[in-house]
């Protein structure tokens, strides 16, 4: 089964074999068995199954959210109110969530799921990485992870979030637990491991442990760290080759030489960049034109979660990134796509390339740079993944 997408406006391919070539116009592509099978000028486009017009609309490669917290009950709402009216941030909010979570039956947790899965789909993101982290125990971590591995690849053991209230007397048994039967029992449901690095949660010290204890699991590791100051998480997740780093709002100047270092590699350490959190929780943006200039590797990600940012929509990050960040609105949203790949080690999402998933995004607009021209509005007309048109619903 093919089909040819054309009457496209302008197509942002982030072709890995075209580098110079990020945009083109008079293009079309052709999607065969769920990839890209050609990408060209319409003129000369193959013969397809079916036709999609795009409708002078621009297409791009649909979203890579590479961080995500969608395994919860309740909200915080009031919490949010009372940050607006100037009450700071504090990772402990985390704990009030976990106590609705393992009170919230399995159904409860995946329809609540399901229905934020399709508002992310509806706002153009086709890869979505999502964490446990509202369990912390054995059994609701377990099922955190299973719930999310129905809906995507991308999982990741949270189970070093926050330090549960249970434990508050006694961290190192918690850490013990987490790299102990935690960590055994979530394995095999989880893609990654992360810890969150914070004054309010683990310190570089036990991160070490943890994530140590999951590449032994053969997990592969990503870490939060620097969203509220500079911690050493980053120098850790260089160290040991992590997939990304995020947050990184507070950083040094050796971190920023050590992650540019480590994007020199080919399979280095990204820096995923959370702008939807400083929005939601009047902190200072991360600095991007730092680390651009620099050489990072830089991803945009939502980190949608009850807590600090409520929000999944990635043309929004992606706005802030430009309003805010001193990005491109170009270096905007490769971050949101190749970048967000990258942070997952995917390289079949993320751009559409010949042999690429077939993840397309077809916007009503007829350029790219209107994603961050035109903040809020919804553009996003159509998703295909893998080459199949997804009914955009959210209910
Ligand atoms: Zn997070």
């Amino acid at each position: 089964m093919s089909t040819l997408i054309d009457n496209i406006g302008q197509l942002v391919s982030f072709d890995p074999s075209e580098p110079a070539r990020p945009t083109r116009t008079d293009a079309a592509l052709v999607i065969a068995d769920g990839r890209v099978a050609w990408v060209g000028d319409s003129h000369s486009a193959p013969a397809a199954d079916t036709r999609l017009d795009a409708e002078g609309g621009a297409v791009i490669p649909g979203f890579v959210d590479s961080h995500s917290h969608l395994v919860f009950a309740a909200d915080r709402a009031d919490e949010f109110e009372a940050r607006m009216a100037g009450v700071p941030y504090s990772a402990g909010g985390i704990r009030t969530t976990v106590a609705a979570t393992r009170a919230a039956s399995d159904e409860q947790l995946r329809s609540q799921l399901h229905r934020l899965v399709a508002q992310s789909l509806a706002q153009g993101t086709t890869t979505l990485e999502i964490k446990s982290g509202y369990g912390l125990t054995v059994d609701d971590e377990v099922r955190a992870l299973r719930l999310a591995r129905d809906v995507t690849t991308e999982t990741t053991f949270l189970g070093a979030h926050v330090v549960p209230a249970e434990f508050a007397h006694d961290r190192h048994a918690y850490v013990d637990l987490v790299c102990g039967d935690m960590l055994a029992a979530c394995a095999e449901h989880a893609r990654f491991i992360d810890v969150f690095i914070d004054g309010g949660a683990f310190t570089v010290d036990e991160a070490r442990r943890i994530l140590l204890a999951g590449r032994d699991a053969a997990l592969e590791m990503r870490v939060h760290a620097g969203q509220l100051e500079a911690d050493g998480g980053v120098s850790l997740a260089v160290e040991l080759n992590a997939a990304s780093v995020d947050h990184c709002t507070y950083l040094t100047d050796d971190d920023v030489e050590l992650l540019a270092a480590s994007a020199r590699h080919d399979v280095g350490t990204v820096a995923t960049l959370l702008p939807l959190v400083e929005f939601s929780t009047k902190q200072p943006y991360p600095d991007a034109r730092r680390l651009l200039d620099a050489g990072v590797a830089v991803a945009l990600a939502s980190d949608c979660n009850p807590g600090s940012n409520y929000s999944s929509s990635m043309p929004l990050a992606l706005a802030l990134g430009v309003r805010e960040m001193g990005m491109s609105p170009l270096e905007a949203l490769a971050a949101a796509t190749r970048g967000g790949a990258r942070a997952l080690r995917r390289d079949d999402v993320g751009h559409l390339g010949v042999g690429a998933r077939g993840d397309v995004v077809i916007l009503d607009a007829p350029d790219y740079r209107y994603l961050a021209y035109r903040p809020g509005v919804p553009l996003v007309s159509r998703v295909l993944v893998a080459g199949e048109h997804v009914a955009l619903r959210s209910r």
